[in-house]
Formats: C-alpha cells, sequence, structure tokens
C-alpha cells in the first residue's frame, strides 16, 4: 500500500475531494490513475467526489474536449457526487470556471482591499531577460513591476504580493513538506494581459468556494501546494485542504504522460475494445495499487484501499 491510510479514516464523513479535468484534451491514463485515486479513496472513507471543469485556459480549452471528457467519464463508470455529468451539458455551470469570472474577480478585489494586488506590464521577454532568478526548473518573478505604478488597465496582468515565509503542509502520502511561495515563484500571476485566470488563483478559489477539504493530484503539483496554502490564507481561509501528491505515469522514456502529447487515451481505448473496468485495472496497476491483469470496475475502487 502506498497511501497511510489512517488520516482518511478520521474525517468526518462527507468530507469532500474533486476531479479537476482541464478540456485541453481528452482523458488519458494518467487522468485515469489520478480518477482511482479519487474515487477509491472517497468511496473507502465516505468522502465525496466533486467534478470541476478547470477551462481557465481560454486559448486551449475546447468544448468538445469537455464533452469528450463527460462520455469518457460516463463511460468508466465514474459518478461525481457534485456535479454529475448531466448538469454539465445543459449550459452554465458553477463547476465550469469559464462560467464564474464573477467569484474571481471578487476574490481579487478582495485581495486588492487589502492592498496585496498590482498591475504588471512586464512582457515575456522583460521576464526572461530582466528577472533571471530561478528556482529549480521555475522562473522567479522578482517583482519588477511592485513598485512601478503601472497604469490598472483591464489590459495589464495582476500579481499578488508574496511575502516571506513558510508554508508547511502534511502531504498525505509524502510526509511533511515546507515551501517559500516568496523564493520560488515570487509575486503570483493571477490575472494574465489577456484577462484569463491563472491555474493557481482560480484553484484556490475554487476549492475555497466549493468547500474542497482533500486535493489528490499528481506529484507535478506539489511545489505549488504551498503558494495555493498561501493564497488561501490572504483569502481569508482558516484551515488549508490535506494534500496527497500521487505518482505520476511515467513512460519508459523517462517523461511524463500528457493529454497534448497523444498518449494512450481513454477514447483510444475504448474504440480498441476495451472495457472500463479493464482500463481502471490498467490505471490501479500503473499506480501499482494492483498486480497487472486486473479488471476493476468503478464500483469497486474501494477495495484498493480497505477490505470490502
Ligand atoms: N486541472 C489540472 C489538470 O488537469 C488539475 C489541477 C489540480 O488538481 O489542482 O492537471
Amino acid at each position: 500500500m502506498t497511501v497511510p491510510l489512517h488520516p482518511f479514516a478520521t474525517l468526518p464523513a462527507g468530507w469532500r475531494t474533486r476531479f479537476a479535468p482541464a478540456p485541453t484534451g481528452h482523458l488519458h491514463l494518467g487522468h485515469a490513475v489520478n480518477a482511482v485515486y479519487v474515487w477509491g479513496l472517497a468511496r473507502a472513507f465516505g468522502g465525496q467526489v466533486l467534478l470541476r471543469m478547470e477551462d481557465h485556459d481560454r486559448t486551449r480549452s475546447r468544448p468538445e474536449y469537455e464533452r469528450g471528457i463527460l462520455d469518457d467519464l460516463d463511460w468508466l463508470g465514474l459518478v461525481p457526487d457534485i456535479g454529475d455529468t448531466a448538469s454539465f451539458r445543459v449550459g452554465s455551470h458553477p463547476q465550469r470556471q469559464s462560467d464564474n469570472a464573477a467569484r474571481y474577480e471578487a476574490a481579487l478585489e478582495q485581495l486588492d482591499h487589502a492592498g496585496l494586488v498590482y498591475a504588471c506590464d512586464c512582457s515575456r521577454r522583460d521576464i526572461a531577460q530582466e528577472v533571471p532568478d530561478v528556482f529549480g526548473e521555475e522562473m522567479r518573478y522578482t517583482g519588477r513591476c511592485r513598485e512601478r505604478g503601472v497604469d490598472r488597465s483591464a489590459a495589464r496582468a495582476r500579481r499578488v504580493v508574496m511575502s516571506p515565509g513558510a508554508e508547511q503542509f502534511d502531504d498525505l502520502r509524502l510526509g511533511p513538506q515546507a515551501q517559500e511561495p516568496e523564493d520560488q515563484c515570487g509575486d503570483l500571476l493571477v490575472r494574465d494581459r489577456l484577462g484569463q485566470w491563472t491555474y493557481q488563483f482560480a484553484v484556490v478559489v475554487d476549492d475555497m468556494e466549493q468547500g474542497v477539504d482533500v486535493v489528490i493530484r499528481g506529484e507535478d503539483l506539489l511545489k505549488s501546494s504551498g503558494r495555493q496554502i498561501r493564497l488561501g490564507r490572504l483569502l481569508g481561509r482558516g484551515r488549508p485542504p490535506l494534500f496527497l501528491h500521487h505518482p505520476l505515469l511515467i513512460k519508459p522514456d523517462g517523461s511524463k504522460l500528457s493529454k497534448s502529447a497523444g498518449d494512450t487515451g481513454i477514447r483510444e481505448l475504448r474504440a480498441g475494445g476495451a472495457t472500463a473496468a479493464s482500463v481502471l485495472g490498467q490505471a490501479a496497476a500503473l499506480a501499482e495499487l494492483v498486480e497487472p491483469g486486473r479488471a476493476l470496475p468503478a464500483d469497486a475502487l474501494a477495495s484498493l484501499f480497505v477490505e470490502t
């Protein structure tokens, strides 16, 4: 077993986690691994799964990808407790990010009233040339526009001040973590110059608004958690969510599976004659939660985490 289960057993009934795909491509086996953890842990320990469409990136999100994701979830038998797939097909939705600009506006205004927001006109080139700080693989923003008094027109990006200091949390799989957002990324971009809300901002506002207690996602997002805890704190979230970061699927060449790279898509597996149970079994085996070759219907996912 790769996940210490004790913390889940102590959560109050009805605790909430979420499955939050970005409709910038179709579902692939990496999503199925995430779903195995999300639905498996929720079903094993009395939690609820909320479905959220993370289409904050307006240039890459497409309605046909959203429809494809909903179809694949239905086919896999993965039923959300909050935000059923049919409710997404009928029109605007409280859990689709592009339908909720007012929610992000209000959160930005709240931070602005607290004096934490400034406009930024740095181009990509400015950031690459004048902001040479690099933290690991990340480019850190040094706060070039913090005191420049850039005009606050809609065409300017917005950043939120990240003061020094660490955010500490216990990852439910990886143990104690300490991250310093100010060192990692500097002042956080929350809206870009096209008016698009950034992933970091939208996800924090949504997790807070939608009562998400446990964030279950891949290790690639581990480094985002400290800044998300910080943003939540600045927005007045009393207790941050718990976090579980699970291993990512790695291809034989060492690269990560990603939907845009045309990796093993659920729709291709479907077209090739796979059953839903075989796909979920394959995902659970890739996560090393079961031995390969086992079929696992959606209603058996709890058995990965408790004796049923
Ligand atoms: N929307 C992100 C993705 O599809 C997941 C974000 C998250 O879990 O915080 O990778």
